[in-house]
């Protein structure tokens, strides 16, 4: 389905859980998250309800998101009964990895076709800082075992943050030549209000700025903007939500674990659908569809995103 700007929306963003076994600095508030009650949250049917609804709407794709989806017990259930409905072409999953020794190979058996995997810092200690505790070579044996899993993509994600990673930009990139991977470079975005200074938002710029070898590539239909090393199995990707905003070609859908339709990332409409039947998760979809904003305005760290909600509430 079009929305009133002539995109064409067939991409949604499914939440499993808001829950996660890190706590990322950017991503949730120092004290946690507090836990909503299991009734207020979608059941793994309305899930799927949902997931027919969008696709009636000519939605074919689908990322599995959270908080940290692995950690939800029925993943591996969500995952496969969404590929299987009519319309589904592509799932795919955003995760931090740490479960992905256990779960690479059964998540490829449900039907999982590509992963996202954030990688922040190579660094330990650096890492147990970021994520509240997180353990780096947990993740590292996660990006490992999806490799060896044979999804068709694997693409590392890095928020960039001024004064934590911005010295690991090489060595970070550097990981394309080792493995066949994309490496991603995404802007902070401002949610948790005061989490970090002005000085943690740095535009994409200082990736091309810290890697002149870079060589642009073809565009692949996606959000980042695509380079390659020298030697480079896999592209460098740059995304850059605030510097440069990607609205205009936005195609996404949002579904929050308990159940509300978001439009926009950083706007606060949301449509309820919990306990709906597919036909009225339709209406909710077409009306939803028909609100996304034309851009998510103006976002810095003196204008933080206008969601009301975490990032682990969204699913990024
Ligand atoms: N737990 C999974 C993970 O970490 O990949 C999936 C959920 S996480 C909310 C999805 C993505 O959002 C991650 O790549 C994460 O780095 C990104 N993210 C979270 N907070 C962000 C922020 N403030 N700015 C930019 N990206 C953010
Ligand atoms: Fe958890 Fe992912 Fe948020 Fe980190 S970014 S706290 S891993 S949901």
């Amino acid at each position: 389905m079009t929305d009133r700007c002539g995109r064409n929306i067939t991409y949604l963003r499914l939440s499993v859980t808001e829950r996660c076994n890190l706590r990322c600095r950017y991503c949730m508030p120092d004290e946690g998250i507090c836990k909503k009650r299991h009734e207020d949250m979608l059941t793994e049917d309305e899930m799927i309800r949902a997931v027919e609804a969008a696709a009636s709407l000519g939605i074919y794709k689908v990322r599995i998101t959270g908080g940290e989806p692995l950690i939800k017990k029925n993943v591996l259930s969500i995952c496969e009964r969404t590929a299987a409905v009519d319309g589904i072409r592509e799932v795919c999953l955003t995760t931090n990895g740490t479960l992905l020794p256990e779960l690479a190979v059964p998540l490829k058996n449900a039907g999982v076709e590509r992963l996202n995997i954030s990688l922040d810092t190579l660094d330990p200690d650096k890492y147990a800082r970021m994520t509240r505790g997180g353990v780096l070579d947990d993740a590292l044996r996660g990006i490992e075992a999806a490799l060896s899993a044979g999804f068709s993509k694997v693409k590392l994600n890095a928020v960039l943050i001024g004064g934590f990673n911005d010295d690991e930009i090489p060595e970070l990139a550097g990981l394309t030549v080792r493995y066949p991977v994309e490496m991603r470079f995404i802007e902070l975005m401002p949610m948790t209000d005061g989490a970090f200074g002005p000085e943690a938002y740095l535009p994409y710029s200082v990736v091309l700025e810290a890697l002149p070898s870079l060589e642009p590539q073809p565009e692949d239909g996606g959000v980042a903007r695509l380079y390659r090393l020298p030697g480079g199995q896999g592209n460098v990707g740059l995304i850059s939500p605030v510097s440069a905003h990607f609205c205009a070609s936005c195609n996404r859908m949002r579904l929050t674990a308990d159940g509300r339709l978001k439009p926009c990332l950083h706007s606060p409409l949301e449509y309820p659908i919990k306990g709906l039947s597919k036909e009225d998760m339709i209406l909710k979809f077409r009306e939803a569809i028909l609100a996304k904003p034309a851009w998510h305005g103006e976002l810095s760290a003196r204008h933080p995103s206008g969601a009301e909600r975490n990032m682990n509430q969204i699913g990024g």
